[in-house]
């Protein structure tokens, strides 16, 4: 695809994409033998002549099975997914192409935000989490965006606290140029903003680039929505450009970054139909069910088309005033405890 991507309508790229996901429909049938029982199961084997068409797991069994497609000695790093403290983390199997096609991709979306200077960072995070194993999966997420960067300073120290000599002397260095903050959505609100606000501080960082991820289930319980947020942003370190993204350990370099009009936008190489719980069936314009991504990115492991547990809708199609074409969605929150159960009741087994 040679056009600016960010033109091509939704119908463009499903015929893009359309044979890249039947393509890994079939790879993964050939290389994982547990993506062939599941879909076998749901009597799938054929491609499909439609993106909605296409089979997809739900994104626990990632957490229950080693879902693999190639051969161990060609496994280049398995990626832990967070998952919260009761529930055992995902394991995510990479060889060196998917690895080098997630890094390339990642690199080409966030390049659209940020440009392609690399950005002194402000790290809304403690230096030593990238050390402490407990925490690998947030230590990859920063490690992943650290790459964006240069000059990182972490913002916290070991206990949460904000490290004000640190982010002084970033400040001080840095308030009149572009830079990069990154934290994920909940410790970046509670641990500097509020931190910020309770020591009635506002720090001259106007010309900042704010990216956060990471999910609102805390802030939703304290009532922050992403126009107070991005209002107490604004307040207290001046910065306009505040970005949310989304994405997940099971697709990445798939990231869904919010545009300047602040809708997430489904990036190139992705898809995202949203599915009604009780039947699956596609919703809607505007309409909330269980969101489904779906990536041309993996290989190694068969997860190209994932249902996930968050519930949101698709707010626009090639409509958004920004000018990005394709789909937007909104996240509404995580799926109620649910049970998507055992594997060949993956397609019709999401009970709410
Ligand atoms: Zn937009």
């Amino acid at each position: 695809m040679r056009q600016d991507p960010t033109l091509l309508t939704q119908e463009q790229k499903e015929q893009h994409l359309l044979p890249l996901f039947n393509f890994l429909h079939q790879h993964h049938q050939q290389h994982c033998s547990e993506y062939q029982n599941i879909v076998a199961a749901n009597e799938q084997q054929i491609s499909a002549t439609n993106v909605d068409a296409l089979p997809f797991l739900a994104v626990r069994l990632f957490k229950q099975l080693k879902l693999s497609s190639i051969a161990p000695e060609d496994i280049f790093k398995v990626l832990q997914s967070s998952g919260t403290t009761s529930q055992t983390a995902a394991q995510v199997i990479l060889d060196k192409d998917t690895s080098a096609r997630q890094s390339k991709t990642l690199v080409n979306i966030l390049q659209r935000t940020i440009g392609k200077q690399r950005l002194p960072m402000l790290i809304i995070d403690s230096p030593n989490i990238v050390k402490d194993p407990k925490f690998s999966a947030r230590a990859a997420g920063i490690q992943g965006l650290a790459f964006f960067g240069r000059d990182h300073a972490y913002a916290l120290d070991d206990n949460m606290q904000p490290n004000w000599p640190v982010i002084e002397a970033f400040c001080e260095k840095y308030h009149e140029q572009p830079v990069l903050i990154f934290g994920f959505t909940f410790m970046l609100w509670a641990y500097f903003i509020q931190a910020l606000k309770q020591q009635n501080r506002q720090l001259d960082l106007s010309q900042a680039i704010v990216l956060h991820s990471g999910g609102w289930k805390k802030l939703e319980a304290q009532k922050v929505d992403n126009v107070t947020f991005k209002a107490a942003i604004k307040q207290r370190i001046g910065a306009l450009k505040v970005h949310n993204f989304y994405g997940m350990a099971e697709q990445v370099g798939t990231i869904f970054v919010e545009c300047s009009h602040g809708h997430l936008h489904a990036p190139l190489l992705a898809d995202v139909i949203v599915r009604n719980p009780y039947d699956m069936s596609v919703c809607g314009i505007g309409e909330q069910g269980i969101i489904q991504v779906l990536s041309a990115l993996p290989t190694s492991y068969p997860g190209f088309s994932l249902l996930t547990e968050d519930m949101g809708r698709v707010t626009q199609i090639d409509t958004c005033p920004c000018g990005h074409l394709g789909k937007t969605i909104s996240i509404d929150g995580r799926l109620p405890k649910t049970e998507v159960r055992g594997c060949s009741d993956t397609q019709a087994g999401a009970t709410v």
